[in-house]
């Protein structure tokens, strides 16, 4: 009898399970369409990613719906801005030394993927012809390990965060990896706020260049102090870098979270990232021209390289 409820048991958690992977489009209300500001397009400004690792997993893990049997790989970038008057980068992507960081990370994140490494950032720009010392910054969309590796080889470039990010990283179990780059060496912090009004349908802003091409806005759900980046190079075209509030388009398009068990480990505060998912999908079907970039799906970041 025992053995029995044991087993029935067993059974009903599995099936719990199983349901969080099931396909649930988040709910989308109607409403006034939100509108962005005209595209500002300055001369000289370009963007490109840096493809520092790929991560082997499958795609039920990214995306509420999608299939837990097809492969996917989720890349690990850095975003290279280039503005007459400076050299963003945005993330950090790996470091040469990523072993040290990928045994930081969550065990079940690492038995339920595969990491390959493709290149160092830091090798990557020198491949350009950069030295870390040609970067005039590093806007951090967020302080997980995945976007902050790269610091290690960066120092004295000059890394902005907002105070609720850096708080974050420097006391939740997810910044392990930034507080190890943090106990090696001086980063050369720089406090990310938001001075300049409203940008579409996010109430603050930070127009970096005082010239719309680079502007970034808070969005909060993923990391407390997540930010979004809007880059609109000299040809006119606008891209929105989501950071991880999506992992893959669908969290976009569908619009869909992720399985329960990714947000129990990525995510803090679902509901907020839920919100976000919601309001970026509206963005989308009223600006159909612009690019969101959930910045780890490859198929999106493709796009991105020939922008
Ligand atoms: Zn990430």
């Amino acid at each position: 009898m025992k053995t029995k409820i044991a087993l029935l048991l067993v059974v009903a958690l599995l099936a719990a399970l199983g349901w969080t992977f099931v396909k649930r489009p988040l709910a989308v209300p109607d409403g006034e369409a939100p509108s962005l500001p005209p595209v500002a397009t300055v001369a000289g400004v370009t963007f490109s990613v840096i493809r520092s690792a790929d991560i082997a997993s499958r795609a039920g893990f990214t995306v509420r719906g999608a299939s837990l049997l097809e492969p996917t790989t989720t890349a690990v970038a850095a975003f290279v801005v280039e503005h007459p008057r400076g050299r963003f980068l945005i993330d950090a992507g790996t470091a040469q030394d990523i072993e040290a960081h990928l045994a930081e990370t969550p065990l079940l994140s690492r038995v339920l993927s595969e990491t390959t490494v493709r290149q160092p950032t830091v090798d990557a720009l020198a491949q350009r012809g950069l030295a870390p010392g040609d970067i005039t910054g590093i806007i951090l969309t967020h302080s997980h390990w995945d976007h902050t590796s790269g610091l290690a080889d960066l120092r004295g470039v000059p890394v902005w965060m907002t105070p609720e990010e850096l708080a974050f990283a420097r006391t939740d179990d997810m910044g392990v990896v930034f507080r190890q780059i943090e106990a090696a060496g001086p980063i050369e912090l720089r406090e990310l706020s938001f001075p300049d009004g409203a940008y579409g349908p996010f109430e603050a802003s930070w127009d970096v260049f005082d010239d719309g091409s680079v502007v970034v806005v808070p969005m909060p759900g993923h990391t407390p102090g997540s930010v979004g980046v809007f880059l609109t190079d000299g040809s006119g075209k606008r891209a929105l870098l989501i950071g991880d509030t999506a992992w893959a388009r669908e969290g976009v398009e569908w619009p869909a979270e992720k399985p329960w068990l990714a947000r129990r480990i990525a995510d803090h505060d679902a509901a907020q990232v839920r919100a976000q998912l919601v309001m970026l999908h509206r963005l989308q079907r009223a600006n159909p021209e612009l690019v969101i970039v959930p910045v780890h799906d490859p198929r999106v970041l493709d796009g991105v390289a020939a922008l």
